[in-house]
């Protein structure tokens, strides 16, 4: 492909995903507050007035932020790559470190801290300004912060030895060096999953074992109903950070835990929580999990053999601004391009997955109708969504785009067709 077809098709993409970006948004802005002076028919005897305005606020408010951020963000990336950005980093750091791994890795690493410090502001305003005003938050500036120097050594602790071996692979495996890559690729990712709810979920979280004696009966009588093994059930001090509930599984295999966040506990009676859980294990018992990670995997899979192939591809390069090196060694060059643009080109199916989601959770819904009383799954979800300041009345082609849940009205109505 000539570079110029290359670029043009880049920018095209970009255009598309921005105003795609922005247009939805101001649809979504548009229709709840449209919808602010009036709550739903359907939830009129649950919901007060006061609630589904602050929810219209605050949804209106976060959709403002992120319309500010696709700006900023493809500024950047436009920045990075047709301003040259890449390009003068490359001559840098290869100046300074070379073209062997150490400059690479550095290449790769100093892109990844650029987009993080990009996000930072957008992160702390959504905290300690959207969440704040809203009475979510419960975070000081110490975790924020402390969460992020976490995150970051955590990241280069795994990252940093696994893009090693990435771009060993790359310059010795061969021209089937992204085969291997994937099984690493998947390995790692097994990894991760075996090593996360013990190893580095507690790095940022404390973890209880549930004592709630009549709860746990009750959620041990559901697991055993529905056949469903798991290894400890625990409470995790969400309120730490924020007042949003959540339960979730973790781990896999034998080793699955279930979690609760305190505040999910706090907030739902017994057995809306068992409708919650048996909601969760619909997941489980209609392969959801396993399904969406074996999807990852195979997405991942055509992502690196695209990737094996626009690494040889001198118009990849220069179609994003950067001239590559004569004497080899643009790996790293090559996957720092890949995931910078890669992204732009993924966003148009986004409404595919949030397709796929929606329905995986009717499915786990209409499950946990079957097991539990459909109307305490009912209940526990108009809590939620007026704890979480949900909105009742999302624009319906934002919700097409890019919610992974029903509205609650749907999910509302099914439910209540169970009942
Ligand atoms: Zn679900």
């Amino acid at each position: 492909m000539p570079t110029l077809y290359f670029t043009v098709l880049f920018v095209i993409a970009v255009v598309a995903m921005v105003g795609t970006k922005l247009w939805l948004a101001s649809r979504q802005i548009r229709f709840v507050a449209g919808h602010r002076e009036q709550v739903p028919s359907q939830f009129a005897g649950t919901i007060q007035l006061s609630a589904h305005q602050r929810a219209a606020d605050y949804t209106v408010e976060r959709t403002r932020l992120t319309m500010i951020e696709v700006v900023v963000s493809a500024a950047v990336l436009i920045g990075l790559t047709l301003l040259g950005g890449v390009q003068a980093l490359d001559l840098a750091i290869s100046g300074w470190l070379g073209r062997g791994y150490l400059g690479q890795i550095a290449l790769v690493a100093v892109v990844i801290a650029i987009t993080s410090v990009v996000d930072l502001p957008f992160d702390y305003y959504r905290q300690f300004v959207i969440e704040q005003r809203f009475g979510f938050n419960r975070m000081s500036k110490r975790i924020f912060f402390l969460d992020r120097i976490k995150g970051t050594l955590l990241g280069a602790a795994f990252g940093l030895p696994l893009l090693f071996v990435v771009l060993w692979l790359m310059n010795q495996a061969g021209s089937l060096w992204w085969l291997w890559t994937w099984i690493v690729w998947v390995t790692f990712q097994m990894l991760v999953l075996v090593l996360y709810p013990s190893f580095i979920a507690p790095l940022f979280n404390k973890f209880e074992p549930l004592k709630d004696e009549a709860l746990k009966n009750r959620i041990e009588a559901l697991m055993k109903r529905c056949g469903f093994a798991a290894k400890g059930l625990f409470v995790m001090d969400g309120s730490r950070r924020s007042a949003h509930g959540n339960a979730y599984f973790t781990g896999f295999g034998a080793a699955k835990r279930i979690v609760f966040f305190d505040t999910l506990l706090a907030r739902l009676s017994g057995s809306e929580i068992e409708a919650v859980l048996a909601h969760e294990l619909g997941h489980f018992k209609r392969r959801h999990v396993i399904k969406r990670m074996l999807v990852t995997f195979a997405i991942s899979l055509v992502m690196l053999a695209l990737l094996g192939w626009l690494s040889q591809c001198v118009w990849f390069y220069e179609g994003l601004g950067v001239r590559p090196s004569l004497i080899g060694g643009n790996s790293g060059l090559a996957l720092v391009l890949f995931f910078l643009a890669l992204p732009v080109f993924l966003f148009f199916v986004t409404p595919l997955g949030s397709l796929s989601s929606r329905k995986h959770e009717f499915e786990a819904d209409a499950f946990a109708a079957t097991q539990t009383d459909a109307q305490d799954l009912v209940n526990a979800l108009v809590k939620l969504y007026e704890d979480n300041a949900s909105t009742l009345t999302p624009d319906p082609l934002y919700t097409a785009f890019y919610y992974s849940h029903p509205p609650a009205s749907q999910r509302i109505d099914r439910l209540l067709r169970h009942a």
